[in-house]
């Protein structure tokens, strides 16, 4: 099928076409590639008009039962969902966080649900760069919420804060950061705080865990200026809660249109992720430039043994590098 065959069913909203099309820009291959980049580039106008929200949370918090009630009461309002994984650890384990065709059964059996597992056998800096491929075939396909979940242990919180416009991290009742494995820098970029579990036997401890984020929160500096992170509960085993979430959802993309802030942001994101792909892709053409591998090992050794300065060796590597070019 040609790109532009493509792009047109998946503008027409087809699911097999956006699976196929995502499939396309994980690959590793270089004609696949630029069939990827020509497929991108002709969906572009369609893209922008969702709201891109980031999930996160320790293991085991209910992120994915929380996906689940969220995505169906979303739907139910008449919403379109799509979501998409950050998970680095695949690369480990094989597997992927949304890999468990267990997860999100529900979800995944609506036609206005779109679940996408993380790409495996990548770092995260290849799987940040994918997911933000694959967030704007999701849009141009017509989703008008994309989630991106991530688990939250590692670097990868940050990856997906910056390919989204609201960042919201699961809790459990009960336990204080150390305990939950939150580290604080995760915690500062969170624009939403959500309890999960108020529900039975741990609602009395759901309602405390939220006052005490609530109060720490209060301690932390603002990262917007027109948005105050806050703590709302909910119990995604019950599907309550949702409307609450949702509300702060559109409160928060209210508060930062007025201000523009929702907008440049983006388009910091957007310019982010061009000067991210030329570093990687000059990067990649130095260290796979057959005329300057001798010389890169060379020079590494001569770095290691203090014999030359880093900055030295980098500065006489590029300029052979680009002198090649200008051949
Ligand atoms: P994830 O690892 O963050 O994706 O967590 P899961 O969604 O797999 O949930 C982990 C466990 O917590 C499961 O046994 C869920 O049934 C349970 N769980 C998730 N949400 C809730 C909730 O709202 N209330 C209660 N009581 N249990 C929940």
């Amino acid at each position: 099928m040609s790109e532009q065959d493509l792009a047109e069913k998946i503008k027409s909203g087809d699911r097999r076409a956006l699976a196929r099309g995502i499939t396309l820009v994980e690959s590793r291959r270089e004609d696949h590639r630029l069939s990827a980049e020509k497929l991108l580039d002709l969906v572009m106008p369609r893209t922008g008009k969702s709201i891109r929200l980031g999930i996160s949370g320790p293991p085991g918090v209910g992120k994915s039962t929380f996906i689940e009630s969220f995505g169906q009461y979303l739907i139910d309002a008449g919403h379109k969902v799509a979501v998409l994984a950050i998970d680095p650890s695949s690369k480990i384990s094989g597997g992927s966080i949304l890999g468990d065709k267990t997860r999100m059964t529900e979800l995944s059996r609506r036609k206005e649900a779109f679940i996408r597992p993380s790409p495996a056998g990548e770092t995260l800096g290849g799987v940040a760069r994918r997911t933000r491929e694959a967030l704007l075939l999701c849009e141009a396909a017509g989703f008008d919420v994309v989630i991106v979940e991530t688990v939250g242990v590692g670097q990868s919180e940050t990856a997906v804060a910056e390919m989204t416009d609201m960042f919201l991290l699961l809790l459990s009742p009960g336990g204080g950061d150390d305990l939950q494995g939150v580290k604080r820098g995760v915690m500062e970029l969170a624009d939403l705080l959500i309890v999960n579990k108020a529900d039975g036997d741990l609602a009395a401890a759901a309602e405390r865990t939220a006052s005490d984020y609530a109060h720490a929160l209060r301690l932390m500096h603002a990262l917007h200026e027109d948005w105050q992170p806050s703590v709302v509960k909910c119990s995604a085993l019950k599907g309550e809660g949702m409307a609450a979430v949702w509300d702060k959802v559109q409160a928060f993309r209210k508060a930062t249109n007025k201000t523009g802030e929702f907008e440049s942001r983006r388009r910091d994101q957007a310019k982010n992720g061009l000067w991210q792909e030329v570093s990687d892709g000059l990067l990649e053409r130095l260290k796979s430039d057959p005329d300057l591998a001798d010389r890169l090992a060379k020079l590494e050794t001569k770095v290691a043994q203090r014999k030359a300065s880093p900055a030295a060796a980098a500065r006489s590597l590029l300029s052979s590098f680009f002198k090649g070019l200008g051949d």
